[in-house]
């Protein structure tokens, strides 16, 4: 756990915890016998803790507070979910899932639900939540109730992370957000490791701009940052494809940048 960044937007993984499912086994989630960790058959690229077990969300909880006690932008929560369909049928989830009376579906979404709930107690303003980016089965994958969380989040972030030498799938998913988020819609494109052209990255933010409030580039490191913004000022391409798409909010962030180096 990093200490927290003041001025800035802190980013709080909750269930998704390499160090923890280590050191405490019993808390990752399963799903008859299967463990939701790295390395196996279903490919994860994290290992997953259940969402129910309550010793690890007051660790959670904690952390954000201490968190939340610094003079912080905001905090957006990354992995408040279950992990996948199936997950998690551990003693906790089996347990609390009959108590309830709900659907499996319905309890999954009201252990989501709660979770967010409980970190607005703490967090009553600027606080975002990560979003898996699936518009369509949100809720019965990941226990992900859009609906139910706008009320606790002041915006959700949806992570379009892909190769972006075509960027219809883009296009596609934002709008598909847009339609169903009534929330601030912040969405992240990727420009991290492996590098792509600056050029495919620009098409992407052109793509999603027209159904974000906020477009997020993630870049991880300063110098990547420093070198993007430099390549797509000084590419007049760059410029002639945004004006060619009326993507006039980008335009005025590029002259910004200019105005920068
Ligand atoms: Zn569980």
């Amino acid at each position: 756990v990093l200490k927290p960044l003041k001025g800035s937007w802190n980013v709080i993984n909750c269930f998704a915890d390499n160090t923890t499912s280590q050191k405490n086994p019993d808390l990752v989630a399963t799903r008859r016998g299967e463990k939701a960790v790295r390395g196996t058959a279903s490919r994860f690229l994290w290992d997953w803790i259940c969402p129910s077990q309550p010793e690890y969300r007051q660790y959670c909880k904690n952390i954000i507070r201490k968190v939340a006690d610094n003079d912080i932008a905001g905090i957006r929560l990354d992995s408040v979910c279950f992990t996948r369909e199936g997950f998690c049928d551990c003693r906790v989830c089996t347990q609390a899932h009959e108590n309830s009376g709900l659907s499996w579906a319905d309890w999954r979404a009201s252990q989501i639900e709660s979770f967010v709930k409980e970190v607005r107690e703490i967090v009553p303003e600027n606080l975002g939540l990560t979003i898996e980016p699936d518009p369509c089965c949100g809720r019965e994958r990941f226990g992900l109730d859009l609906e139910a969380l706008s009320r606790y989040v002041d915006f959700f972030s949806i992570p379009l992370y892909m190769h972006y030498s075509i960027v219809y799938w883009v296009d596609i998913l934002a709008y598909c957000f847009r339609r169903r988020i009534k929330n601030p819609l912040f969405i992240e494109i990727y420009a991290g490791h492996p590098e792509q052209p600056t050029r495919s990255i620009f098409a992407a933010l052109v793509a999603a701009s027209p159904y974000a409030d906020c477009l997020v580039l993630s870049t991880f490191d300063e110098a990547t940052t420093k070198k993007i913004q430099r390549e797509m000022t000084t590419d007049r391409r760059i410029w002639k494809y945004a004006d060619d798409r009326n993507a006039h909010g980008l335009l005025e962030i590029l002259e910004k940048w200019e105005g920068l180096s």
